[in-house]
């Protein structure tokens, strides 16, 4: 088992990844930037180090002073949470260099499933359903026109290191494609280093079903359910929830089968999502995210598994079948994602200095969350302040569940996204379960541009 892992990131997922290791008997060690010296990841880990000003580039995503952090501290594994570094195989290699345990697959299974145009080639050699599109990445905006109106307006625009909605642009049209094409590439030079872009079919309303798996290098293969997180802004998944309440046991099986296919291909190790859509009764692979994601709570909650400690375990080479049940789940779950915005001013980010905080409790109610009473929100960082998670029998129950949550969380001294979420909850359509990624927009819902 390792000793001490330090964690390359900052945030709630810092802090779920200190409890973990906490409970492993592993010594933590945080890294932080200037702007998050009183946050509570420094406070709760046993080592703190400032690896930089608070620009991610000069921080968390500042390899050499990571890897030194690492080397003083004597760390013998960097676990990447999830966005910054976590699905940087350059970053994977170089902690492998350094004799540092990356807490990910190998660098040669991310370069395989974080490139998503390779993944696509991938999961297509395997006869997965991929979305109708380019094989390769494009090379000029003539071949992008031949392709679109070989597949069809409207398409999607995807940046192949894409995460995040971030280099993603929707076509409706060939008179829109140059600009879009321009935009989006610009998009993903900045946030991923690399402008390639490929094109797939825009599908029309369409369900986003992931599936959770995690891996050991025995060839241990492990299952845990679906998520449905359709319900989304502008590409974003806002409310997460397991079981999905619209695929058949026909299709959830197909969608198993397929997931557990590709992460034996790969051999893969560790936590990850292998991510579809659904459209109807067909369904799509779009990407698999070689990482623990944001929504892993809900799955946590319904099979009553530690994910995060048995994907530690996984990488320290222990063998999963001799520590973990066979996945049964029980009950439903749901997450609402609290960002610090303000629903009524087109989510503008809202950071400042938290006044006075109060969050839910009860049975089946959990909260992820770094904030606290006094607390500064800084400006440099993803506005998310905490996940809010319910879990109960029923779907309806859990709905209930949340809605009394959110309605006894006070989070004074900055706007947040809760009026928002309470609106979706108490909505008709969302209680019957009739909803896709398309429901925000086509509801008329504020703020979905
Ligand atoms: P990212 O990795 O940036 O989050 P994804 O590829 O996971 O991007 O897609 C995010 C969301 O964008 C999906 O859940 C879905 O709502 C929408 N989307 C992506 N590809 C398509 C597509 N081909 N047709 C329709 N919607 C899509």
């Amino acid at each position: 088992m390792f000793k001490k892992i330090l964690i390359a990131n900052r945030g709630e997922i810092a802090l779920r990844i200190i409890r973990a290791c906490k409970e492993l008997g592993v010594e933590t060690v945080a890294i932080y930037s200037e702007a998050d010296e009183a946050s509570l990841h420094v406070k709760f880990a046993d080592e703190a180090i400032c690896v930089g000003p608070p620009p991610p580039k000069k921080s968390y995503l500042n390899i050499p002073s990571i890897i030194s952090a690492a080397e003083l501290t004597n760390s013998d594994a960097i676990h990447p949470g999830y966005g910054f570094l976590s699905e940087s195989s350059e970053f994977c290699r170089i902690c492998e260099e350094h004799n540092i345990r990356f807490i990910g697959p190998k660098a040669d299974t991310i370069d395989l499933m974080g490139n998503k145009s390779q993944a696509r080639k991938f999961a297509n050699s395997l006869s997965v359903p991929v979305i109708p599109g380019t094989k390769q990445p494009i090379k000029s905006l003539d071949e992008a026109m031949e392709i679109a109106d070989k597949i069809g307006f409207p398409v999607i625009l995807k940046a192949v290191s894409g995460g995040g909605g971030k280099g993603m642009r929707v076509v409706e049209s060939a008179e829109n494609m140059a600009e879009n094409l321009d935009t989006a590439q610009n998009e993903a030079l900045n946030a991923f280093k690399n402008d390639e872009i490929y094109i797939e079919k825009f599908l029309i309303n369409p369900r986003h079903i992931e599936v959770q798996i995690l891996a050991d290098k025995f060839n241990n293969i492990y299952i845990y359910g679906d998520r449905d997180c359709s319900v989304q802004r502008n590409h974003q998944k806002i409310i997460e929830e397991t079981p999905s309440v619209k695929i058949n046991s026909d299709m959830r099986e197909k969608l198993y089968s397929n997931a557990r296919d590709l992460a034996k291909k790969c051999s893969y190790i560790g936590a990850g999502t292998i991510e579809f859509l659904v459209s109807e009764d067909r369904y799509y692979f779009i990407e698999m995210n070689t990482r623990i994601q944001v929504e892993h709570p809900i799955t946590e909650m319904i099979f009553s598994v530690d994910l995060l400690k048995n994907q530690i375990l996984a990488h320290a080479g222990e063998n999963l079948s001799e520590i973990v049940a066979e996945p049964k789940a029980r009950g439903h779950s749901m997450e609402c994602r609290i960002t610090a915005e303000d629903p009524e001013n087109n989510f503008m980010p809202s950071p400042g200095t938290i006044k006075s905080l109060h969050f839910p409790g009860g049975l089946g109610i959990r909260i992820d969350s770094h904030i606290y009473s006094g607390y500064t929100i800084p400006p440099n960082y993803d506005s998310m302040i905490a996940k809010i998670i319910t879990y109960a029998d029923t779907r309806e129950e859990c709905i209930l569940k949340m809605k009394s949550a959110l309605s006894e969380c006070v989070i004074e001294g900055v706007n947040t996204i809760i009026p928002f979420q309470l609106k979706i909850l108490n909505d008709k359509n969302f209680n019957e379960g009739k909803f896709d990624t398309g429901f925000l927009k086509k509801n008329n819902y504020q703020g979905e541009s």
